[in-house]
């Protein structure tokens, strides 16, 4: 294949105006499409999005230097001679582009979204899927409006699999990801309490993540996590198509714990790619993809490699048997209390927790962040060090009763006590939401220590 579409199909699919291009121009082809000059090859066609900080209307003299063949504008923009296709919305554009570009793929394509665990559930299906061929995934966390689209526009016919990550932050964003996904297997990982403060209530939430199962073909397959009630009861109330369901509590793909390490399943031990109760949940969410596809688990009996994205799932070794647990990416509440369950399951001589903030949950934030603290303290953790930052931070610390406790409120005096700390033996989970940068003191801290 010369390219991804000529620019007839283009302004046919978008029914776009085409501007200085001649007939003959109109019959070549975009060898790929990209929405940002630093990535953009020549003969590739350039999308100008509107951003908060950017506008890429404004990149386009630099876009046709490269050698861009054309230009996706708006018809804000006015044209001062370069061959553009003029559009109402780029990005719908670039969106209708990525859906026109998935229908016509025959592969299975897998839709993950729930309120945690998506990275790393679409990093566990991918490497299940790597045992049978060759799998597209979302690159990092390219999740949304813009992210989707993407990863769509980037599977090429040598890919067999595809899986796609799927954000929301407010209600329709899902429905709309899930019209230019067109998933033949939909998976929702949980419903929980991230992201309250915009939707208001759990329900609304896992009402919102169903639109997955909503929009998605009648002939598609929902997975579903069978420990989680109210996903549940909704999901019911908006699919009647074909069911798979995991989890621990129940479901066509059931797992025990048979220790960190280690799920069985259906009389099977397999090896866990990631450790802990919630990834092992993640782990029987891609089993459960495996089964809708037909594949024999049989080849993952040996074990199945994952690399995860910063932040999440991260190891580290320092001197002394000191190892970081690195979960900084994002703290949202239920993943806070699956870390520190992972803390206190880890072996090691003491088990301190090094945390931070969660944000975005309006009202309920104090209640949760008191929540946490009770759970370091049902685990009987050996230490916690909290980096106070905003108001409900130091919550954290005052529920912990018994505890041993400290609160900092700049990155530079937390780093410098965990010098003094820190003991040979001892395990330190680092997690708070991004914003909180605890990233930056584990960065430090294995720079210095
Ligand atoms: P984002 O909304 O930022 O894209 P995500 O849904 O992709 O997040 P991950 O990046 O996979 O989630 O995981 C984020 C954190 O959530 C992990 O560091 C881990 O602590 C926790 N986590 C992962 N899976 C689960 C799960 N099944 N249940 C509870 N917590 C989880
Ligand atoms: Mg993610």
């Amino acid at each position: 294949m010369s390219g991804f579409a000529t620019l007839s199909q283009l302004v046919q699919v978008l029914l776009a105006q085409p501007v200085n291009l001649s007939a003959s121009a109109l019959a070549q082809w975009g060898s790929g499409i990209q929405t940002d000059t630093r990535k953009l090859k020549p003969g590739e066609v350039f999308v100008a999005l509107r951003g908060e900080k950017f506008d890429g209307h404004t990149f386009i003299p630099t876009a046709m230097a490269i050698g861009a063949l054309v230009a996706i504008v708006d018809f804000e923009y006015d044209n001062p001679g370069f061959p553009v296709l003029r559009v109402k919305d780029t990005l719908k554009a670039y969106q209708q582009i990525a859906g026109w570009w998935r229908q016509r793929l025959q592969i299975p394509v897998i839709g993950v979204t729930g309120s945690v665990g998506k990275t790393t559930t679409k990093e566990l299906i991918a490497a299940v899927l790597a045992t049978q061929g060759r799998v597209h995934k979302t690159y990092g966390n390219f999740n949304n409006e813009i992210g989707v689209p993407k990863t769509l526009l980037g599977i090429s016919a040598e890919h067999d699999f595809a899986v796609i990550e799927m954000a929301m932050r407010g209600r329709g964003q899902i429905a709309e990801l899930t019209q230019i996904t067109q998933p033949t297997i939909g998976l929702i990982t949980n419903v929980g309490t991230a992201h309250i403060e915009l939707l208001g209530s759990e329900e609304a939430i896992a009402e919102a993540k169903c639109e997955l199962l909503a929009e998605m073909p009648a002939d598609s397959v929902a997975i579903l996590n069978h420990d989680n009630p109210l996903l549940m009861a909704t999901a019911a109330k908006v699919w009647t198509g074909k069911v798979l369901t995991y989890g621990f509590s129940g479901g066509d793909i059931q797992g025990v714990l048979i220790d960190n390490e280690t799920v069985e399943v259906a009389g099977i031990p397999i090896p866990l790619p990631l450790p802990g109760r919630h990834n092992a949940t993640n782990f029987l969410a891609a089993l459960a993809v495996a089964q809708v596809l037909e594949i024999d688990w049989s080849c993952l009996q040996a074990g199945v490699m994952v690399n995860m994205p910063t932040g999440r799932s991260q190891r580290f070794a320092l001197a002394n048997d000191v190892l970081i647990l690195d979960e900084t990416y994002n703290a949202a509440p239920e993943a806070m209390l699956a870390a520190l369950h992972l803390l206190a399951d880890t072996p090691g001589k003491r088990k301190i927790a090094v945390l931070g903030a969660m944000k975005e949950l309006g009202e309920r934030s104090p209640q949760l962040h008191q929540r946490v603290g009770e759970t370091v303290r049902k685990l009987n953790l050996d230490g916690l060090l909290v980096l106070v930052d905003g108001n409900d931070a130091e919550a954290i610390a005052k529920s912990a009763v018994g505890v041993p406790s400290e609160c900092f409120v700049t990155h530079a005096d937390l780093l410098a006590r965990l010098k003094t700390f820190v003991q040979a033996g001892d395990r330190l989970l680092f997690k708070a939401a991004h914003s909180v940068g605890l990233d930056r003191v584990v960065n430090q801290l294995r720079a210095e220590f």
